[in-house]
């Protein structure tokens, strides 16, 4: 009998309990792809009932269709695990991106005030250059008017 099994749909056939039984899948190798009636009611208060609905279908379609829920169920655990892959990566790319943008705004600063040093260097070059200039005009004035 089936241990893997999944619910299709309702039926008109009634169990043991005296209430309607579900139409459930099997996926065993030997009736994979298989219908089956069962009791309804959940695991623990459910009693024994259950009828094939279908035919026996060939062994090979059988295998095929068990084959192919085994490879369903292997894709589908592989798609988990890689969006959860995915959603590590997210993570860890926003905390680099977050990290970046705090380097970025840093540097962002110390160029600022850099630029602030640099034009502060510059006004006192320029005031040396004037003043030596001053002086220079001032010695020059001086020795002119004492060769006069
Ligand atoms: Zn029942």
């Amino acid at each position: 009998m089936s241990q893997d099994l999944s619910v299709s749909s309702l039926s008109m056939v009634k169990c043991q309990c005296g209430i309607v039984t579900r139409i459930f899948t099997a996926f065993t190798p030997t009736n994979a792809g298989r219908h089956f009636y069962k009791c309804s009611k959940p695991n623990g208060y459910k009693c024994d009932y259950w009828k094939w609905v279908d035919e026996p279908l060939h062994p090979r379609v059988a295998n095929l269709i068990h084959n192919l829920k085994k490879e369903n169920d292997y894709l589908h655990r592989e798609k988990k695990g890689l969006e959860m892959r995915i959603a590590d990566l997210e993570k860890y790319l926003a905390s680099e991106i977050e990290e970046n943008c705090q380097r970025l705004d840093e540097i962002i600063i110390l160029k600022s005030e850099e630029v602030v040093v640099d034009k502060s260097k510059n006004f006192f070059y320029k005031m040396w250059i004037v003043i030596a200039m001053l002086w220079c005009c001032f010695a020059a004035f001086i020795t002119f008017w004492v060769m006069k």
